[in-house]
């Protein structure tokens, strides 16, 4: 018996500069620890084959499946909106691809599989905990329905990184519709190769804009495309409380989907200017900065495709500041659509907008746990408001609030019953709480118990269901569980 991967590659058939060549590197001991069986059916693959000792070997990348044609990726990107004209694939290798259940193409790729070309002064490797991070975080945004990568399967490569410290090396493969990043249109922008830019266009309108292959400027329907997937996605993780951390354009993928868990986190208290990431000094990618740098890395993405528009430069300029344009009222759509059902409103009236604007202002001046808040506003429909109005340091602020809001939702017909539901539909009981995460990462990295990983990835598949046997999960971290920095962890 064999594991067998049904590749279907199409990216590594383009032309030799959009990636190198590569292999993963062989690892010591691999040991798988964790596989995602309802993904692995999804992409056609077998688990219990996965599971054997075979296709840890492969998970860990060492050894290679029939079929793979293994690469790294080439792409450039702004960091911290410093240019880079060459990062790619430094410590990652994409496998090839499958179709999946749905009939979509998926990427299957290894990080954390030894160096590449691209790796720089990188050791192509990563460390236990950012995988156990990438893993649990990933899969919770796509339990909340929020457009993302996925993860596959996690394994320890029997071998040390050095980091600060020596730590268990660990493999990711991660999954996704395509690792297409803004950075690697840049890539082919910074050499003014015109002709890979429209080759690449075209295979990302072919394999995530099907419905613009035949339509008049398609070029410029794509740039729309991105676009509203992106404005789309940031209202999203805004909805959550997430904070990506590292917006950089080589970290915002083409596709729409979440792409680079680094020093990403959940804010437990609301704070509009809250920062994680250790990195991010200037506070760039704030958690209420992220639609402004979303259209930032689409403006960078939409300068690459201008030769694609006209040959006529400010033609193409004033085309593509005009498909930016639509950026802030898209986001703001999807923004205002997602707070009205938070707060349980069906319909859209006068004065909505600034009802819900007071009540996230009375939760950043009360420390109000953003999760809860709104978890909890859901019971407050049915006239049970202890728990909602606790999330406050002064309840007199929530109950002043929560004294409009009732006159405004008595202007529904829907019953109590009826907006709870709704409400506890859209707000999850459960988020990847960072210090749930660390926990679970200290546990699985200091004493090689795996128990509590398990268990937070099991709770966090179901984050809209009560799961009464689980509700400390839900709670706020104390004082001393404070996590305020996160780390990259490259
Ligand atoms: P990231 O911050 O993870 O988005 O990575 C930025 C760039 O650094 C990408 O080109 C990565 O491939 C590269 N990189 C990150 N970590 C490593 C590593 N351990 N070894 C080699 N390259 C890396
Ligand atoms: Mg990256």
């Amino acid at each position: 018996m064999t594991v067998h991967f049904p590749f279907q590659n199409s990216y590594s058939a383009l032309p030799d500069s959009f990636f190198a060549r590569v292999a993963p590197t062989p690892v010591a001991a691999p040991r798988l620890i964790k596989l995602n069986r309802p993904l692995a059916v999804q992409l056609g693959l077998e688990p219990d084959m996965l599971e054997t000792p075979e296709g840890a070997a492969i998970l860990a990348g060492k050894t290679v499946p029939a079929g793979a044609d293994p690469i790294a990726m080439a792409y450039a990107g702004h960091q911290f909106g410093q240019f880079v004209p060459q990062l790619g694939d430094g410590r990652a290798i994409l496998l090839g691809e499958v179709i999946d259940r749905d009939g979509i193409r998926r990427d299957i790729q290894l990080k954390g599989s030894g160096p590449t070309p691209f790796s720089r002064r990188g050791d192509g490797r990563a460390a236990l905990g950012p995988v156990l991070r990438e893993y649990i975080v990933s899969e919770a945004m796509y339990a909340l329905g929020i457009p993302t990568t996925r993860s596959l399967a996690a394994v320890v490569t029997g071998e040390h990184v050095i980091r600060e410290t020596a730590l268990p090396g660990a493999v990711l493969t991660r999954i996704a519709s395509s690792h297409i990043r803004v950075g690697t249109f840049q890539f082919f922008a910074v050499r003014r190769d015109t002709d890979a830019i429209r080759r690449l266009a075209d295979h990302v309108i072919i394999r995530h804009y099907p419905e613009l292959r035949d339509v008049q400027r398609p070029y410029q329907a794509l740039l729309a495309g991105v676009v509203a997937r992106q404005a789309d996605l940031v209202a999203r993780w805004l909805l959550v409380g997430f904070i990506h951390g590292v917006m950089n354009t080589d970290n915002s993928s083409i596709s729409g989907e979440t792409i680079d868990y680094g020093p990403c986190a959940f804010m437990d208290a609301y704070n509009p200017s809250q920062v994680f990431s250790s990195i991010d000094e200037m506070g760039r990618y704030a958690y209420a900065n992220q639609p402004r740098i979303a259209l930032w890395n689409l403006t960078r993405l939409a300068e690459c495709l201008l030769p694609l528009f006209s040959d006529e430069q400010e033609k193409a300029v004033a085309e593509a500041q005009d498909i930016l344009g639509a950026f802030s009222d898209q986001f703001s759509a999807a923004y205002q659509a997602g707070l009205r059902k938070k707060v349980g409103l069906f319909t859209e009236r006068d004065g909505d907008e600034a009802l819900i604007q007071d009540l996230l202002d009375a939760m950043a001046k009360n420390q109000a746990d953003f999760t809860l808040t709104f978890r909890k506003l859901g019971d407050a429909a049915v006239d049970d408001s202890a728990d909602a109005r606790a999330q406050f340091i002064e309840p007199a602020a929530f109950d002043e609030w929560a004294g409009r809001w009732r006159t405004r939702i008595a202007l529904e017909p829907q019953t109590a019953a009826e907006r709870q539901s709704a409400m506890h539909a859209v707000n999850p009981m459960f988020v990847p709480r960072n210090h749930r995460v660390e926990a679970v990462i200290q546990a699985a990295v200091n004493d090689d118990n795996y128990a509590p990983f398990e268990e937070l990835v099991k709770v966090l598949a179901k984050p809209f269901d009560d799961q009464p046997d689980y509700a400390a999960y839900a709670d706020p971290p104390l004082p001393d569980q404070r996590v305020l920095r996160t780390f990259c962890g490259t």
